[in-house]
C-alpha cells in the first residue's frame, strides 16, 4: 500500500532530531528539521515509508494462527506468545524459552510466506532444544523447505542500518540508545543471518 501513496515532507523548526512519519488522509507525511539536509531528509523517508509498509503487513499476518498450524503440522510446542518486532536488526527471530515468548523481524513479511514459516517453525524448535544441535535441526528439518529457506535468508543482502530506531516509531537522527526487543536475563535463543 504504502509504495503508491504520496509523500509530503514537511519541515519544522521546533523539530530538532527526529524524523517523524504518519499516514494522514492517505497520505505518509514525513515531519523533518527544517534545516535537515535534503539527502538526509531521502534517507530517513526511504527508511519511514518501509517501516509503514512493514508494520502493515505484520497487520494483516495472523502469527497466532500460523504459528498453530505448524506447531500442530510438526508436533512443537505453541509459544505462549508470539508478534513482530520492528527494531531486531540482525536476528530474523528470536525465542525465550522460559517464557514461550517468540519475537520475530518485521522484515520476514517482505519475504515469501515459506520463509515466515521456516523462521516460526525454527523458533518453535527453540522451545524443545534450545541449541542448534543435531536434535535441534531434526526438528525443523521436518519442514519442507527448511534448506531452501535458510538459503534464502542467507542470500538476502542485509544493508547495515545507520539510524537508531527509538520507542516512539520516530528515527534519531543523533546517536541514541539502540532499543534491541531482548529480555535482559533472559535465557534467549535467537540466530542470525550469518549461523545457519
Ligand atoms: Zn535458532
Amino acid at each position: 500500500m504504502s509504495a503508491e501513496l504520496p509523500v509530503e515532507i514537511v519541515r519544522s523548526a521546533r523539530r530538532k532530531r527526529t524524523v517523524e512519519a504518519q499516514i494522514i488522509n492517505g497520505t505518509i507525511r514525513v515531519h523533518v528539521p527544517a534545516r535537515m539536509k535534503q539527502s538526509e531528509v531521502d534517507r530517513y523517508t526511504a527508511e519511514l515509508v518501509a517501516r509503514l509498509q512493514r508494520a502493515e503487513a505484520s497487520d494483516r499476518i495472523d502469527l497466532v494462527s500460523r504459528s498453530t498450524v505448524l506447531a500442530r503440522r510438526y508436533k512443537l510446542p505453541l509459544p505462549k506468545s508470539i508478534r513482530f518486532v520492528d527494531n531486531q536488526k540482525s536476528q530474523w527471530g528470536s525465542c525465550t524459552p522460559a517464557t514461550g515468548e517468540i519475537r520475530l523481524s518485521s522484515r520476514l513479511t517482505q519475504f515469501p510466506s515459506w520463509v515466515l514459516d521456516y523462521v516460526i517453525v525454527h523458533e518453535l524448535a527453540h522451545l524443545i532444544e534450545f541449541h542448534h544441535n543435531a536434535k535441534f535441526t531434526a526438528l525443523v528439518d521436518q519442514y519442507p523447505k527448511a534448506e531452501r529457506a535458510r538459503g534464502f535468508l542467507i542470500g538476502v543482502h542485509y544493508a547495515p542500518d545507520s539510524e537508531d530506531v527509538v520507542d516512539n516509531g520516530a528515527v534519531a537522527v543523533d546517536n541514541g540508545a539502540v532499543d534491541v526487543e531482548i529480555d535482559s536475563g533472559s535465557d534467549e535463543a535467537d540466530y542470525r543471518p550469518t549461523l545457519f
